[in-house]
């Protein structure tokens, strides 16, 4: 089975052609390290595993990332006001709603790397699978490569999360500011 997982540069680049077409007709640029079927993300045909193209540090082609990125970004920005806290006053909070929520551990060690962009957050939740390394000549050349996940509905709940997580810290802001003048 082919995977990239292993070496994951970016400099791999590979020059494997699959000269097939996909069973949508399309010509197939690439084939799901999942369950083999033909894609080509560029022309939105591809499997049901395709979750998006990741591509210079961004990750592109993909609903679900830019709802998760919603949703990560506004606990980020609630979290970040919470700043009559310190840093480790705040992680203790959110460990202690992430335990009382029974939000899954995956979020404690994400939701504690304060610095961490969303990409970097949503690889390390979900375990991706990655397609061919596909690199573009010319002025705007890039490297990218599609990600794939065994369920990648499996965001929703991520989303869900991220969104219960920052509700109750609402909450909890709410409940200290009150009484005060
Ligand atoms: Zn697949």
């Amino acid at each position: 089975m082919f995977s990239l997982k292993n070496n994951p540069s970016p400099t791999s680049v590979e020059s494997e052609v699959i000269n097939d077409t996909t069973p949508n007709g399309n010509e197939a640029t690439e084939k799901c390290p999942l369950c083999g079927r033909l894609n080509n993300p560029g022309a939105v045909d591809t499997c049901e595993h395709f979750f998006g193209m990741q591509c210079e540090g961004d990750i592109i082609w993909s609903d679900k990332y830019v709802s998760f990125e919603e949703s990560y970004s506004a606990f980020v920005d609630f979290r970040d006001q919470l700043e009559n806290l310190s840093p480790s006053r705040v992680t203790r909070l959110i460990n202690q709603i992430v335990r009382e929520e029974f939000i899954t551990g995956d979020l404690i060690k994400a939701s504690s790397w304060l610095e961490n962009s969303p990409t970097k957050i949503i690889e390390e939740i979900m375990d991706f699978k990655y397609g061919l390394v596909v690199e573009t000549d010319g002025m705007l050349s890039s490297v990218g490569r599609s990600l794939y996940h065994h369920n990648p509905g499996l965001v929703g709940s991520i989303i869900d999360s991220y969104e219960l997580l920052t509700r109750k810290l609402k909450e909890y802001s709410e409940q200290k500011n009150n009484g005060k003048p």
